[in-house]
């Protein structure tokens, strides 16, 4: 006897096919809830710039107001992101319910003091936060670098020693200059928030940096092995998302000039359709300047 009938419904012993589902730097959460429920992902995992993003749809000139040289958190700013930070607490209530979630922490975690709250996020029935720690779900071996591991070498360094070969999944929110010290860690996955888009290679370990909205990522499970990794973009003329399965021009030029800035990295963008190239052109551009 083998696969799901040795074991009991509830999923508790079931190690077979774990179905998840990974985002990061969320710019906006319009729409998630949707994918999540679509999805239902036996775990979530959340690569941080969760409670404020670069991109987050809250920041805006109108909201921005600068006094002496000081930047001034305007009353409406303080609305607007106050809305995105319960929607990342909702979101977390609402997959908690039927899902394991776990989170690292971004850099824009700390724009606003408190909004970021670990003991608040752990006081969420199947919610972990994981920055700095290894956890395991059905015989996944997850790795949680938040920006703060990475960040600072002499963080890094000690754990990539500690965790060489002993991780299946990193889940981090990571600078670019760190992404080829955390290959050393030789996982089979890294999902990576801060930087990127989509799927790539580097130093030869699968990387994917699924930047919501534009991007997330789902994967299967088997015994604890990777079987499927998928790269979901949405498509602003099609209107809706699609798995990147076809290349294109523009991805390539995009995949040449990244290799010549960082030659470890091995592919960008693995494959993306046409229709998103001026998308993805906005948002790698958009994720230079302010990730
Ligand atoms: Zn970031
Ligand atoms: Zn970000």
């Amino acid at each position: 006897m083998h696969g799901r009938s040795s074991y009991g419904p509830d999923g508790g012993m079931n190690t077979s096919n774990t179905r998840i589902l990974a985002c990061s730097d969320f710019g906006s959460y319009k729409g998630f809830i949707e994918i999540f429920d679509q999805n239902k992902p036996d775990l979530l995992l959340l690569a941080g710039d969760l409670t404020s993003d670069g991109r987050a749809e809250f920041w805006g000139p109108e909201v921005v107001e600068w006094v002496d040289g000081k930047f001034v958190v305007t009353p409406e700013l303080k609305l607007r992101k106050t809305t995105h930070v319960e929607k990342f607490y909702g979101v977390l209530k609402h997959a908690s319910r039927n899902s394991k979630v776990f989170v690292v922490k971004g850099d824009h975690d700390d724009d606003f003091e408190g909004d970021y709250d670990v003991e608040r996020i752990n006081s969420i029935k199947n919610c972990h936060e994981i920055s700095g720690k290894l956890v395991t779900f059905r015989n996944i071996r997850i790795l949680g670098l938040g920006y703060y591991e990475t960040h600072y070498l002499r963080t890094l360094r000690p754990l990539i020693e500690k965790m060489k070969d002993k991780i299946d999944v990193v889940l981090t929110h990571a600078e670019q200059r760190r992404l080829p010290l955390i290959t050393q860690i030789r996982p089979e996955l890294i999902i990576r928030g801060h930087f990127g888009l989509g799927r790539y290679k580097a130093n030869g370990v699968s990387v994917v940096s699924p930047l919501f909205p534009d991007c997330y990522t789902t994967m299967e499970t088997q015994n604890g092995v990777i079987r499927k990794v998928d790269s979901w973009f949405y498509c602003t003329r099609a209107k809706k998302w699609e798995n990147c399965t076809l290349s294109c021009a523009y991805t390539a030029r995009v995949i040449e000039k990244q290799k010549s800035l960082w030659p470890w990295l091995d592919r960008v963008l693995e494959n993306c359709p046409l229709a998103r190239a001026e998308r993805i052109s906005h948002s790698i551009g958009s994720n230079l300047r302010t990730c």
